[in-house]
């Protein structure tokens, strides 16, 4: 079998931070910071109002910028929403799906992600599909269900050879923007479940696919859990909205460029 080394990524997501002029001076500041970072892909997930802004700014450099949302559709009478064709349009290189915030607050379902995830994917975006339990599910022994489940339904509809064009993002609800992370035993343990899901789908998907943790990774924390085995980034919230942490967790996440042959997602 061949060992294959999969791209970290670092992923930030502004959740609704930043109006345009700020999105600005923020980019600003970060290119020079990631500029000389090897080996590490990096990803600012940015409000809609935002997205071309940062489109043009970071044209040319290491930063992708995706967004937080879509709808299912490419067009309709949904008014408030944007489909896939709308963000490729603009250059957008992914979309963040599923994120637990949308799935609590806006009531986002499996249903609807079963279509989301596969019309990214067919509208050339990579798709970061946000998955994780409750803090009542954890203690309750339900965490390998509640993933089990997600994984299931959100990615039904992807076939086997698509899958590691999804990134999946392990977020432990009880970690996002609280301060408490997972300890590394919990987050390799469920980023290894998740992993073996995927198996069960498609074994070579399973070894291509980059599974990201999520929940209040700072840059003191980062490097702990981004040496895990099966951890390929981080979907990182707060530590996200300043440049320098941001940069600190890219640069804890950076490998020699030489070693990186992993996935190349869609565009
Ligand atoms: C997130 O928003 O996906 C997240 C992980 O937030 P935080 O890093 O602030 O916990």
């Amino acid at each position: 079998m061949t060992l294959i080394r999969r791209t970290p990524l670092i992923a930030g997501n502004w959740k609704m931070y930043k109006t345009e002029e700020q999105a600005e001076d923020y980019i600003q500041a970060l290119l020079p910071r990631v500029s000389a970072t090897a080996g590490v892909d990096v990803a600012l997930c940015v409000p809609f109002t935002d997205l071309r802004a940062m489109i043009d700014s970071a044209r040319g450099s290491r930063v992708e910028v995706y967004a937080q949302n879509m709808h299912e559709e490419p067009e309709g009478a949904f008014t408030g929403e944007v489909s896939a064709p709308m963000l490729r349009e603009l250059d957008v290189r992914g979309v963040v799906l599923g994120h637990s915030e949308r799935r609590g607050m806006f009531g986002e379902t499996d249903k609807a992600l079963a279509l989301k995830v596969p019309a990214a994917l067919a509208a050339g975006l990579a798709p970061i599909l946000c998955v994780g339990e409750t803090e009542q599910e954890r203690d309750n022994d339900d965490t390998d269900r509640k993933l089990r489940q997600q994984i299931k339904e959100d990615l039904a509809a992807v076939p086997g050879e698509r899958l590691a064009d999804v990134v999946i993002a392990y977020e432990p609800i009880w970690a996002i923007g609280t301060g408490r992370v997972a300890t590394p035993e919990q987050a390799q343990e469920a980023i290894a479940f998740i992993r073996a899901l995927v198996a069960d789908r498609d074994e070579h998907a399973a070894e291509r696919v980059r599974i990201l943790y999520g929940g209040s990774v700072k840059p003191e924390n980062a490097a702990e859990l981004l040496a895990l085995t099966d951890v390929d980034g981080a979907l990182v919230g707060g530590a996200s909205l300043e440049a320098e942490p941001f940069a600190a967790i890219v640069a804890a996440a950076a490998r020699p460029s030489t070693t990186a042959t992993g996935p190349s997602p869609t565009r």
